[in-house]
């Protein structure tokens, strides 16, 4: 059996929540751990799924993802960011959300703070689909243009398990249909009101993607008439959803590990992220 591997030697063996630990326990590990930051949002989820359910599911499965990977290498995981791009859910109500600027600023500063204190390796680890295209933003900006000596990823976590999506039938995890109601089942269940789900077959695209494939097509009210939702949540289960999050779960670990062990000049293999890094000969 492999033995966990600290942090730092001041890091209690199998901590990995940076929040907590002490300065004195914090300081020392920086330099030579992997800083996982969870990305979530606060937003409709339709009429029987709590507005955390993207934060709920990305904080499950960095924290599960991150103990298992600092069994070979050393990861923190900061406290899940509860706030992200949901513009498009504020006509339906119950969101809570930040403009791409503000969320690209709000990454950059605590990346770089993060930075300042000695952390050299950090993941941005996705929840919530309308985050995506500003992690990558950020991730460009903090090393291209602030020009940080930083080692970054920045990946959705159902798209680094795409596979793992694909065996159950999956094309994405949708939106408060039949993947994230299953995992909310399976990871928080007393906040899943199945009577009221949405038992409507007809499946809606309110980010209008299929429409032509390769291209982001956005137009206005189609969230509003997708009732805020993407599928059926009617055949949700909560052994479906432990199965998924366990099949995420050991993918996310895999690529932290694999992330951590790749150097600078080597880490843009990492498939399924989006790596950024200092070239070496700066
Ligand atoms: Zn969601």
């Amino acid at each position: 059996m492999r033995s966990p591997v600290h942090v730092g030697e001041r890091v209690p063996p199998g901590t990995i929540a940076f929040d907590v630990l002490t300065r004195d326990e914090l300081n020392p590990a920086a330099a030579g751990t992997t800083l996982v930051f969870p990305l979530g949002s606060t937003e409709q989820h339709a009429h029987h799924l709590p507005t955390r359910t993207d934060s709920a599911c990305v904080d499950a499965i960095a924290h599960r993802s991150a103990r298992l990977a600092a069994e070979q290498v050393p990861v923190l995981v900061a406290p899940t960011l509860p706030f992200g791009c949901a513009h498009h859910h504020l006509p339906l109500g119950a969101t809570l959300s930040l403009t791409t600027s503000t969320y690209v600023d709000l990454l950059c500063d605590l990346v770089g703070g993060a930075v300042r204190e000695g952390f050299r390796s950090v993941v941005l680890l996705n929840g919530h689909g309308g985050n995506d295209s500003a992690i990558r933003l950020a991730v460009d900006r903090l090393v291209h243009e602030e020009r940080l000596d930083l080692h970054i990823a920045a990946a959705s976590y159902w798209v680094l398990a795409d596979d793992v999506l694909r065996a159950h039938g999956f094309a994405s995890p949708g939106h408060a249909g039949h993947f994230e109601t299953s995992l909310m089942l399976a990871l928080e269940p007393d906040l899943v009101h199945l009577d009221r789900r949405v038992t409507d077959p007809t499946e809606w695209t309110p980010l209008g993607r299929p429409d032509i494939p390769g291209a982001s097509i956005r137009r206005p009210g189609l969230w509003e008439a997708s009732d805020g939702r993407t599928d059926d949540a009617a055949r949700a289960t909560a052994e479906l959803g432990a199965a998924l999050v366990d099949e995420i779960v050991a993918v996310v670990a895999r690529f932290l590990v694999r992330f951590h062990r790749s150097t600078p000049a080597g880490g843009s293999d990492v498939a399924g992220a989006f790596v950024s890094h200092q070239p070496a000969e700066d």
